[in-house]
């Protein structure tokens, strides 16, 4: 079993024990709710327009399929590896239990600094990628969706492409796509709108007012820019930002629409500023009501947990916060923790939505989107609260628990195969 090394697949064994542990699973039911049923690595070769050929490595990873069809990103980063892909299809699993969506985890991914190609290399690439996994993917096997390093163009590549093989259309092969092929409403922003839904139901519970809360976001990407956009119409004043290529801080408060426009145009969010420019290193350590990783995994460890000046930290990247983290936040009550598979859940469940209105040919406005995101978002989190006050346990601990013991009792009942 050890293919699936590595810190980040470390990370998710090592919680995964430790609910195991509070749920009394048995030591040889462990491994088979643990380890994927299915992992898949792939050679995409792609012409670079400089004429050289360039082969870069692709991975999907299938962690079970007792629920329904495997759901999941495809990531494109340098970082990406087996174990990688392994522990994101492993969260995957337990978000969906948790959010109540008839789907396994999935994850895919190619390491591959998409910044790096041309539109034309990245539309090679996700093609070649997307026509390797064929004989592996389906509406009703595995359903891909974007993640870090891909969008709604990527998606619309790999349904194309999907699509040219079958000889049909078959829009319900990917979500995340654009509205004008089959795309949802609210897709892009489901993720975003979603942490900032969840801050707001916690500073309720907090006592804190959404107007004037200050709040910190690092990623400006699909998860990051939406968060920021959504926490500063509630009336939050949004202190700080970073992507990779920029941070930004302003203890007045950064100008949100100003920022957007820029990155839309830029790509990035470099080149704003000269004057706001702050240390990356210290932005997740400023004091604020409302703290938001969402770029990557491991950014907040045991150290930096002990500095953490936030009073919510909404998770919207998957993972980003370590067990040796968890430790510290547990000893740290004054902080209350959205943990990752809720608070990023908007996604997966509005790609449920796109899903089954593929399949049907039956598209709902915005305003349905929105609303039945925010009463599926709203149950996941009652659920949370409430388990984690009966059993004393962390918000983190309940949500977890929640998603393995669904994937658990479905696996007793069902046998060996899925
Ligand atoms: P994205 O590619 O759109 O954006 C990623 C952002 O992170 C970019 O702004 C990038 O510059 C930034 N970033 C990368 N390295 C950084 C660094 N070292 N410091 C600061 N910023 C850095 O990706 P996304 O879709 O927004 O995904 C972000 C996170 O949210 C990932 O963990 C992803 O798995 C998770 N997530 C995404 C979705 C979704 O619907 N897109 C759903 C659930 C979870």
């Amino acid at each position: 079993m050890n293919i699936y090394s590595g810190p980040v697949f470390d990370m998710a064994r090592t919680q995964f024990h430790s609910i195991a542990d509070h749920l009394d699973i048995p030591a040889d039911e462990r491994d088979r709710l643990l380890y994927p049923k299915r992992a898949i690595a792939v050679s995409c070769p792609v012409h670079r327009d400089d004429g050289r050929l360039a082969v870069y490595q692709g991975f999907r990873v299938q962690h079970h399929l007792t629920l329904g069809p495997t759901k999941g990103g495809t990531r494109f980063a340098p970082s990406v590896d087996i174990g990688e892909v392994a522990a994101l299809a492993v969260w995957m699993s337990w978000k969906c239990a948790l959010a109540g969506l008839p789907y396994g985890g999935a994850k895919g991914g190619v390491t591959v600094d998409p910044y790096s190609l041309s539109l034309r290399e990245l539309e090679g690439l996700s093609r070649r990628y997307m026509q390797e996994m064929i004989p592996f993917v389906g509406p009703h096997t595995d359903v891909m969706a974007p993640d870090m390093g891909t969008n709604e163009q990527v998606m619309a590549w790999f349904m194309d492409t999907y699509s040219m093989y079958q000889g049909q259309t078959v829009t319900e092969i990917v979500t995340g796509k654009p509205v004008a092929t089959g795309g949802t409403l609210g897709r892009r922003e489901a993720t975003g709108r979603g942490v900032a839904y969840l801050v707001e139901r916690a500073m309720d519970r907090l006592g804190l007012p959404m107007t004037g809360a200050t709040a910190i976001v690092q990623g400006f990407g699909n998860v990051g820019s939406v968060t920021a956009a959504a926490l500063a119409a509630r009336g939050a004043k949004v202190l700080g930002v970073a992507d990779h290529t920029a941070c930004y801080f302003d203890p007045k408060g950064l100008d949100v629409p100003a920022l957007l426009r820029h990155a839309a145009v830029a790509g990035k969010l470099a080149g704003f500023s000269n004057e706001l420019a702050f240390d990356p290193a210290a932005l997740l350590e400023q004091p604020c009501d409302i703290l938001v990783p969402a770029a990557m995994e491991r950014v907040i460890d045991g150290a930096t947990a002990q500095r953490l000046q936030c009073r919510v930290l909404a998770e919207g990247a998957n993972g980003p916060t370590t067990p040796d983290a968890d430790a510290v936040l547990q000893l740290r009550p004054e902080i209350f923790v959205i943990p990752d598979i809720l608070c990023n859940a908007g996604g997966v469940i509005v790609s449920y939505f796109e899903w089954i209105q593929d399949l049907q040919q039956f598209f709902w406005d915005e305003a349905e989107v929105n609303d039945r995101l925010y009463r599926a978002l709203q149950r996941a989190f009652v659920q949370v609260l409430d388990r984690a006050a009966r059993e004393k346990v962390s918000n983190r601990t309940a949500a977890m628990a929640i998603g393995v013991a669904k994937v658990r009792d479905a696996k007793r009942v069902r046998g060996l195969f899925p």
